[in-house]
């Protein structure tokens, strides 16, 4: 069942480069409504258990050391098809191959350093948004 509702963080270097509020622009310009937002740090352990489907990928150390590197904004995204059209709005993992417009190609450096995490099923969106949110932070 489709909840349409996606989970997103602005990664550690889009905090840093102060790219924060143009990028909640495109999120807000592509017809998401934020339902949940905030900003936040993920300490060692909480990178590894969020990205702990990717423990036997040969990025996964330096995965968890940048994404709890500084602080990140971690929000649940409303709209219809939410997980899919977000997906379209980031672009491509590796910013090289992301499309013209899309938040990785305007922001992202690198396939690690890669602005923003967007979720990839309604299933994870739900797991994802409820790893950062408790019930009353989310309307
Ligand atoms: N990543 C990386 N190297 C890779 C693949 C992924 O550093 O070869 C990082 C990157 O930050 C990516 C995250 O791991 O966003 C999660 O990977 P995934 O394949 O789920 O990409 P995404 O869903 O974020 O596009
Ligand atoms: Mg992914």
């Amino acid at each position: 069942m489709a909840t349409n509702r996606t989970f997103t963080m602005l990664k550690p270097d889009s905090v840093e480069k102060g790219h924060i509020g143009a990028i909640l622009e495109k999120i807000n310009a592509a017809g998401f409504r934020i339902a949940a937002m905030k900003m936040t740090q993920m300490t060692v352990a909480d990178a590894k258990a969020f990205y702990a489907v990717h423990s036997e990928r040969p990025f996964y150390g330096e995965l968890v050391e940048f994404m709890s590197s500084g602080p990140i904004v971690a929000a649940i995204l409303e709209k219809n098809n939410a997980v899919e059209d977000f997906r379209v709005l980031i672009g491509a993992t590796n910013p090289a191959d992301a499309a013209e417009g899309t938040i990785r190609k305007l922001y992202a450096s690198s396939m690690g350093e890669n602005a923003v995490h967007g979720s990839d099923s309604d299933e994870n969106a739900a797991i994802e948004g409820a790893f950062h949110f408790s019930g009353r932070e989310i309307f």
